[in-house]
């Protein structure tokens, strides 16, 4: 049977925004729209926007400014905005693109449906404010179909000086470690190999879930969560990003030597090699002891691969200290 509706997605931005877009084009295809690779002959279009990026915001508004036109000949166009930018700007939009029907931000992205069924009885919708978000049950349409990206952790509750992330998508929300075995089970079944488990911050997992250990720790760390989802029938390659260098571990370097599905890939932002500069960042860690994992690494697993970013021209002058790592 053809489908009688037909939805585009133009995703910006990072891993956790591709994943997003994955369930709510799965979210669209169990309402019974079909994929369309061209948005112009699509009945829905949907922009999932990165706000980190200038010239991705610039983009969204000049896609959105042809799609706002061509409502005007087509008055059943559906129009979204998703992501950081819906986010960042919320009603603002609508005063912008009075033509959208729907602003959402990220941590609305399990609640499409809901709130599609808002628009099409005749609202125009803006989702922005803090929610508990929502476990997905819906079949992501993922890219790939072999390897697939699992969200662990959402927000951040660092205070990085130049990071507009826990702004727009919030406060540090878990998933439960069933509920990730659980739709890693599922992958393992379609056939997939290899899963990158997503986080803004993949170290801080599990501290905002209940329980800690006799010695005080948190009872749900991503080392924890690496042993719990290791035994997976299927997945024979697990990754993880983005890790953050203030809450890198002995335990989690010690287990990605010992767990043999775990790629021994490592990305850790370093964003600057200068103690002065990374406090004026606000990153929580020195030159030295970023220094430290990297040598830590190289102990347990000499032929490691890593990678990291860095931040150029971030204000303020260096001291004269500051050397390559
Ligand atoms: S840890 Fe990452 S996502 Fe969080 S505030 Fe810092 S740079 Fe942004």
């Amino acid at each position: 049977m053809t489908a009688s509706r037909y939805y585009h997605i133009t995703t910006f931005g990072c891993q956790m925004n591709k994943a997003d877009s994955e369930r709510m084009a799965g979210i669209l295809e169990d309402m019974g729209f079909a994929y369309s690779e061209d948005p112009n002959e699509a009945d829905l279009v949907l922009y999932n926007t990165c706000t980190i990026r200038d010239n991705a915001e610039q983009k969204v508004y000049s896609y959105l400014g042809r799609q706002a036109k061509r409502k005007h000949e087509k008055a059943d166009l559906t129009l979204i905005v998703a992501g950081c930018v819906a986010q960042q700007e919320g009603e603002q939009l609508l005063r912008r693109v009075p033509e959208l029907d729907l602003v959402m931000g990220p941590q609305h992205a399990n609640r499409l449906q809901d709130l599609l069924e808002e628009v099409f009885a005749g609202n125009q919708v803006v989702a922005t404010e803090p929610i508990h978000i929502m476990e997905d049950i819906t079949k992501p349409r993922r890219e790939s179909c072999v390897t697939a990206w699992v969200n662990v952790i959402y927000g951040c509750n660092e205070r990085c000086s130049y990071c507009v992330v826990p702004n727009v998508r919030g406060v540090e929300q878990s998933r439960t470690p069933e509920s990730i075995r659980a739709e890693m089970e599922e992958l393992g079944r379609q056939g997939y190999k290899e899963v990158t488990l997503l986080g803004q911050n993949i170290d801080a997992y599990g501290r905002d879930l209940p329980g800690v250990t006799e010695t005080g720790r948190h009872l749900h760390t991503l080392t924890d969560l690496l042993y719990y989802i290791h035994d997976i029938p299927g997945i024979d390659r697990i990754r993880f990003a983005t890790s953050h260098p203030r809450y890198f571990t002995e335990r989690l370097i010690r287990a990605c030597k010992e767990l043999p599905k775990v790629c021994e890939h490592f990305h850790i932002p370093f964003q600057s090699g200068d103690n002065e500069i990374l406090k004026a960042m606000k990153r929580g860690y020195t030159r030295e002891k970023y220094r430290q994992i990297i040598d830590k690494i190289r102990e347990y697993m000499p032929d490691a691969s890593m990678s990291a970013d860095a931040i150029v021209g971030f204000p303020g002058k260096p001291t004269n200290n500051s050397r390559i790592l």
